[in-house]
């Protein structure tokens, strides 16, 4: 039988406000363990909770972003559970009314097509803090410590629709969560650090048979972090249900942990002992009223996202569909580029030697675009230099390598290295007498209309100049020669 696949997400990211959601503890990644703390973010009986006003407009600015429908009224509930890292014994969430709701994210679907895969809502809640144990394994370990600087970290929470278009494959899913990822990115809400923890997936699986319209029973795998492993636990997810409906079982509704170790989920916890969280309006906080002042200031600050920067890029600049898509992957790339681009007359060289060039450099050397010591304006003459035929690609790529390492401009380098040009002409036509006297098969060959002997000799050219000759005008000047 066939199967039909039904996945969605809970992604959690972490906004990349300055200060904690409520409390003014600064957001920090790397401060030694619970040295930004205080009696709000840690719990302490009377510590009152005040509102961070850029994390909501942060949320608005998602929601916006996402299609969703922002509510103008909207209020924090108490999630109540008990676990070392979370001091209140209860985290600061949302409930009944999320700040953003029914919106949707268009990614390219297994078949080619747009397909818009469904939001349900998006809230902002406050992360825990962090256990650290002595040991990998949680049973081996003899101790465990709480870190609290993540306590209270605001957290934004996307989730997605069961009902109303879900991520149908595998596929899928890795294409919406890197859409989801790149497009946070680009609106500059949070970093996306999958290394840090800043953005990490629930993932609500079921599959039922091929145009069935009853949905599966579906397993949640929580809490991963990485997108193979993602990847993986859905893999294998698929598997093992199918496998169960195949033999006549029925699959569980439960939550599994993916052993990333043997590459496969196993149960964690079923319905019945799902925790009642007792989720009511947190009496600490006021209602928030959003207006539509605040709406339309967002509005204005909101990016171009990627889809219409990468319309724009192959409109404005005639570069190809597969090169804009690369270019507006990052945001970072895209702003370098559009940096370039403002200043290159050859913006086709230029994407081209950003994707295949720069890109190149960037991997060898573990570096982002971010770190790279190539200046904008400096890498935009450098194509201009080319395109001009001022200097041979190759050259142009010994000059970039350059560049790459030491951060000095383009015309610098070429002076220093003696790359210049042998623009002159009498120099060059004494090269190609030589050339052409110490290979007289050569002449013979094209003298009787042969062609391929013209790039032997041009070979030998450009290797006595090393590359610093404009091969069009040594071709010219072959032919010239050997006419007379
Ligand atoms: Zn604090």
């Amino acid at each position: 039988m066939e199967y039909d696949l039904i996945i969605c997400f809970e992604t959690h990211v972490e906004l990349n406000t300055k200060t904690k959601l409520f409390c003014d503890c600064l957001v920090s990644y790397d401060a030694p363990p619970n040295s930004h703390i205080c009696p709000v973010c840690t719990g302490q009986p009377g510590a009152l909770p005040v509102l961070n006003k850029k994390a909501v407009e942060f949320t608005v600015k998602a929601g916006m972003a996402f299609n969703c429908t922002i509510n103008r009224l909207s209020r924090f509930a108490r999630k109540n559970y008990f676990y070392p890292d979370l001091p209140k014994g209860y985290q600061i969430s949302q409930y009944e009314r999320p700040f953003c709701e029914n919106g949707h994210l268009e990614i390219t679907g297994d078949d080619g097509k747009k397909y818009a895969v469904g939001i349900k809502r998006i809230h902002l809640e406050e992360d825990a803090g962090k256990l650290v144990h002595s040991s990998d394994s949680l049973g081996s370990s003899q101790s465990s410590l709480v870190d609290y600087n993540r306590s209270s970290v605001p957290l934004l929470e996307i989730v997605n629709d069961h009902e109303n278009n879900p991520i149908r494959s595998i596929a899928e899913a890795r294409a919406y969560l890197e859409k989801l990822r790149q497009v946070l990115r680009y609106i500059e809400i949070s970093e996306c650090m999958l290394e840090w923890g800043q953005f990490r997936c629930d993932v609500n699986i079921s599959v039922r048979p091929r145009r069935s319209l009853q949905l599966g029973n579906r397993a949640e795998v929580k809490n991963m972090s990485s997108y193979k492993f993602i990847m993986d636990a859905l893999g294998y997810e698929m598997g093992r249900q199918i496998d169960i409906l195949e033999s006549g079982g029925r699959v569980d509704q439960e939550t599994r942990l993916f052993d990333e170790v043997k590459g496969m989920t196993l149960p964690m916890r079923s319905k019945e002992d799902a925790p009642d969280y007792r989720y009511f309006p947190d009496p600490d906080l006021l209602e928030v009223r959003i207006d539509q002042k605040l709406i339309d200031k967002i509005q204005k600050e909101m990016p171009d996202l990627p889809d219409k920067q990468m319309e724009m890029i192959v409109k404005e600049f005639g570069i190809t569909r597969n090169d804009a898509f690369i270019l507006t992957k990052d945001k970072a790339v895209s702003e370098y580029f559009m940096l370039c681009a403002g200043v290159c007359e050859d913006r086709r060289r230029l994407a081209n030697w950003i994707i295949k060039e720069l890109f190149k450099l960037l991997n060898e050397a573990s570096c982002t675009i971010e770190r790279c010591m190539v200046i904008p304006d400096d890498f935009a003459r450098l194509i201009d230099l080319i395109s001009s035929g001022d200097i041979t690609e190759s050259i142009g790529r010994t000059v970039l390598g350059e560049m790459f390492k030491t951060g000095s401009s383009p015309e610098a380098i070429i002076d220093q290295k003696g790359l210049k040009p042998i623009s002159d002409d009498k120099t060059l036509k004494e090269m190609l007498e030589d050339v052409i006297t110490k290979n007289p098969e050569a002449v013979t060959q094209i003298k009787s209309g042969e062609t391929k002997p013209i790039d032997f000799l041009m070979g030998q050219v450009m290797k006595k100049t090393k590359g610093k000759a404009d091969p069009k005008k040594i071709r010219n000047l072959i032919r010239k020669i050997l006419a007379e």
